[in-house]
């Protein structure tokens, strides 16, 4: 790399940085502060996760990123440029899939990608316009027209779209809604190729167990205010339970003094309901327990604590301004 190249051309170890970032929209009813002061990193590199309930605030935050909405207050850097002081800089660094799927219908895929790589002024030699449409699926449908395409290719088409002038930040807004399970697997394929090659994604999806397998860091944002902000492994650490129910062979009316230690629940239908941290204990040491308690096991089954435990546990204990 070149050593006099500007400070903007470094490689900075922030994709997204973003500090204070308040927005209120002011129109004919009342005012709504739809984010309230949100401070946040996304590592360069990473697949970051926005993650929030409808009308938290996700789309504003992206749309600000985007240069769409004006921000009421706070700073934003994307690729270490600020978007007041060098919009420019900053919008070339970002690749923006929009949550509406607003596309020109008497476009056909190759002329909107050109066009739109022509807007970002990328020189016609560097142009990648056919191995884009092939890596999402969409080569065959080169030159018909965007009506004809289903709302799958669409979806596929803008975020094609987002990446003609490849940019090192590719932000995803609720890019799966809609879109079925097969074409989701197959966009969800090529954004982490993409990722693997070094684009940091910032995506917001309100299917947390798409969130969960893909991204390495989430944020969890209610009310325009930031609950959490975590690797994802960190924040499944957080509430690292199972809860055991067992079937037993008759009714108990106290818990058995082998059992005790577990502190159990007593259901009804001979349930017995037992939670527990399986790193610290091995589930056969609970089982042990019912058969010194002389308890016929007759059926048994495990609950996982998953992201969307800790999203309700988060998300819920505020409620609305
Ligand atoms: P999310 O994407 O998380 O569902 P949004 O950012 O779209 O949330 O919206 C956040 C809040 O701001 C919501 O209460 C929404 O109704 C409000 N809002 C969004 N856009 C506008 C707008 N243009 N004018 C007024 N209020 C808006
Ligand atoms: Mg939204």
């Amino acid at each position: 790399m070149n050593s006099s190249a500007p400070r903007s051309r470094t490689i900075p170890d922030l994709a997204v940085e973003i500090d204070g970032l308040v927005k209120v929209y002011r129109g004919r009813g009342p005012e709504k502060r739809a984010l309230d002061g949100v401070s946040l990193a996304v590592p360069r590199g990473s697949f970051f996760g926005l993650l929030g309930p409808n009308g938290a605030g996700k789309s504003t935050l992206i749309n600000i990123l985007a240069g769409l909405v004006v921000k009421t207050a706070g700073t934003a850097r994307i690729w270490d440029r600020d978007i007041d002081l060098d919009q420019r800089g900053a919008k070339a660094a970002i690749g923006v899939v929009p949550q509406e799927l607003n596309l020109d219908p008497f476009f056909t895929p190759r002329e909107l990608l050109d066009v739109q790589a022509g807007m970002y002024g990328v020189p016609k030699s560097e142009r990648r316009t056919m191995e884009i449409l092939e890596a999402v699926g969409l080569a065959d449908k080169a030159d018909s027209y965007a009506r004809t395409l289903s709302g799958g290719m669409r979806r596929r088409l803008l975020v094609a779209k987002a990446m003609v002038h490849s940019p090192p930040v590719l932000v995803l807004d609720e890019p799966t809604a809609g879109v079925d399970i097969q074409l989701r697997q197959q966009l969800w394929a090529y954004v982490r190729e993409l990722n693997r090659r070094g684009t940091t994604i910032l995506l917001t999806t309100h299917y947390l167990e798409e969130a969960e397998q893909l991204c390495d860091r989430i944020a969890i944002i209610n009310h325009g205010t930031l609950v959490a902000c975590d690797t994802t492994a960190n924040l499944l650490k957080r509430i690292d339970g199972k809860a055991l129910t067992v079937t037993v062979d008759r009714d108990l009316a106290e818990v058995p003094a082998a059992l005790a230690q577990f502190s159990p629940e007593l259901r009804p239908e001979r349930r017995v309901v037992v939670r527990y941290h399986p790193t610290v204990t091995p589930i056969s040491r609970i089982l042990d327990a019912f058969a010194a308690a002389g308890l016929v096991i007759m059926d048994l089954s495990t609950e996982e604590t998953d992201l969307e435990d800790i999203f309700l546990k988060l998300t819920s204990s505020k409620t609305a301004s």
